[in-house]
């Protein structure tokens, strides 16, 4: 229980990239104290240019990739949305400098 969405929580969305931390956790006569590193997926992103990190656990990647993957298609729709304004402004302004043409004959 809990890793899963929860429902009337809105789904997940995360701008960033996952990356891989290896670490010592502290603890003597762990073996990361002789070298095996522990490993620990971390998001990390960056907000006003600071680069930001968040500790992850296995359990929770397939969570976090479908929140990046969110983000993405997001990004892109907003684009596709950007480029079709541009098409319509540019139809309008054409349609306004026409129309101003025949008004001062
Ligand atoms: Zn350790």
């Amino acid at each position: 229980m809990g890793s899963a969405d929860t429902p009337g929580t809105p789904a997940l969305v995360l701008r960033g990239s996952l990356i891989t931390l290896k670490r010592k956790c502290g603890r003597p006569g762990c073996r990361c104290a002789r070298g095996e590193l522990h490993i620990t997926p971390a998001l990390s992103y960056s907000v006003g240019g600071v680069t930001q990190m968040v500790m992850l656990h296995d359990e929770a990647l397939p969570r976090v990739e479908a929140a990046l993957a969110r983000y993405h298609q997001a990004q892109a729709a907003l684009e596709r949305r950007v480029q079709a304004s541009v098409a319509t402004l540019r139809a309008q302004l054409a349609r306004e400098k026409a129309a101003a043409r025949r008004g001062r004959r």
